[in-house]
């Protein structure tokens, strides 16, 4: 039995687990050694708390299914296991014209994990959650029953298995509708906003001709500086493209020359001084209020990824990431109360993102996305005070009829889980009986031995 220490991306949770390996997407799952023992697919660790893990089980190591199985530079059309890294797929498909539909803050996650929270990005309002754009895929359960799931077919187990935290069973491929674009960059827009409300202005004024919204927004100051940020709004470029405007020295094409966190440091550089000297900065980073210029994709969708193990930077504490959703009808004054809150506790960090969610409508029974504004903010690891500060949060978004992002938690209880996700005792019957996680158990309110679920059924 290979035993192995499993950690958050956010360092809080360091647990040791059953590391169980997949050698082929043909092939059965491995189950525990020991009896009755559960698992849970693990990508490439980027979800921030417990979704992705389960102390006291095993983990499938699916980052192993890394083959790319079939693509069609003519229709866009890519079918690849579900271990295989955005990162990967971006460098096979952005010179022959094609793009991924949705994307995250990071290129460094697996397509399974990318179903199985059903992320978003920057262009939510138009294109919904990366499930939208999923064409089919293969669900491998536990009994060794194979699904082939897609918005036809197994339609209850697609919609389960997206957004599903990897409780209904392996992804061991899937088959995504890409987008065309005419070359790696990306015709961007800085525009400072010295409130909410300009934010809310902004945004109104930008979700029809801009593709990608998403907004910095400092977190640290309450009074007239409350609500102030920057609003990044951009299109992909033209095919022609003024190369006068690209920034000196950035090429159309980019190498990889991302730098490393060489270490832990023993305490966290983010404290509320420097979160404050340094949100000033940035603020007035730009010399006017308005910017414009060609970046290539890289550091337009994936400014961290610049910076590997980033996340060290919160010392061997950690850090949580806060994130919710609210509706449109309460977003402006949730917001506002929000974070004046944060601000209040002086607690919070620089990374702090703000985006308005659209419409379209996603197909998880568990998807995070829902119509309204999204906040998610980083919080040093500061133990019980912030723990308060997060009830407090809580309260707060629940009352505007909110929820909080599973893949970025490692704390909420039953109530405020199911409150937020009122499918989820519809969705426990898809939960496969030998699968579970850290986060599944706390927020059904079940202890480690337990399973949850109905045995596979024939396909
Ligand atoms: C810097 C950064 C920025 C981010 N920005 C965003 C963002 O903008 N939008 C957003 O939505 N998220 C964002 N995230 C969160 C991240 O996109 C998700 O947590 C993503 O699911 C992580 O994928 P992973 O491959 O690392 O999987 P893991 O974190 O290891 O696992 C995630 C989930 O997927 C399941 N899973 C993994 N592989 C499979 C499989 N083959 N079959 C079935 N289930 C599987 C796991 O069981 C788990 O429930 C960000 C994270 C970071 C670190």
């Amino acid at each position: 039995m290979a035993t192995q220490v499993f950690q958050s991306w956010g360092f809080v949770l360091r647990e040791p687990h059953e590391a169980l390996g997949l050698s082929s997407r043909h092939a059965p799952l491995p189950m525990p050694t020991g009896s009755g023992g559960t698992v849970l697919p693990f990508g490439n660790g980027r979800s921030y708390g417990d979704s992705n893990l389960n102390p006291g089980g095993a983990l499938l190591l699916g980052a192993q299914l890394d083959r790319f199985i079939d693509f069609d530079p003519a229709t866009g059309v890519l079918r690849c296991e579900g271990g295989v890294l955005l990162h990967t797929i971006l460098k096979l498909i952005v010179p022959q014209g094609w793009f991924l539909p949705v994307t995250p803050g990071t290129q460094f996650v697996t397509v399974g994990g990318a179903i199985a929270n059903d992320v978003h990005g920057k262009n939510h309002h138009l294109a919904g959650s990366f499930g939208n754009h999923v064409r089919c895929l293969e669900l491998l359960r536990s009994d060794g029953t194979r699904r082939l799931c897609s918005p036809t077919e197994h339609t209850e187990w697609f919609d389960a298995t997206i957004g599903g935290l990897g409780l209904t069973g392996l992804i061991t491929w899937a088959e995504i509708q890409l987008k065309r674009v005419a070359n790696p960059c990306m015709d961007s827009e800085s525009i400072r906003f010295r409130s909410l409300e300009e934010f809310f202005e902004l945004n109104a004024a930008s979700e029809r001709d801009f593709e990608y919204t998403v907004s910095w927004i400092d977190c640290a100051f309450e009074g007239k500086r409350l609500g102030r940020g920057l609003f990044n709004r951009a299109n992909h470029a033209p095919a022609v493209i003024d190369t006068s405007r690209l920034p000196k020295g950035l090429p159309a094409t980019l190498a990889d020359t991302a730098k490393r966190v060489p270490l832990t440091p023993p305490i966290s550089l983010i404290n509320t001084l420097s979160l404050k000297s340094f949100n000033t900065l940035y603020f007035h980073k730009q010399w006017n209020d308005v910017e414009r210029g060609l970046v290539h994709y890289r550091p337009f969708f994936y400014p961290l990824d610049a910076l590997l193990e980033w996340n060290r930077i919160y010392g061997p504490k950690g850090f949580y990431q806060y994130q919710s959703v609210v509706p449109p009808e309460r977003a402006l004054a949730t917001t506002r109360q929000m974070l004046q809150t944060i601000a209040h506790s002086g607690m919070g960090s620089f990374l702090a993102v703000l985006k308005q969610f659209g419409e379209p409508r996603s197909r998880g029974m568990l998807s995070f996305p829902q119509p309204g504004t999204t906040l998610a903010l980083d919080f040093p690891n500061s133990g019980p005070k912030l723990m308060r500060l997060f009830d407090e949060l809580d309260r707060i978004v629940l009352a505007a009829g909110g929820r909080l992002y599973p893949a970025k938690d490692g704390r909420i209880g039953a109530a405020i889980f199911q409150a937020g996700h009122p499918q989820w005792r519809a969705f426990s019957e898809f939960v496969d009986p030998r699968f579970s996680s850290g986060f599944w158990r706390r927020v059904t309110g079940q202890t480690s031995g337990q399973t949850s679920g109905h045995a596979a059924e024939n396909p």
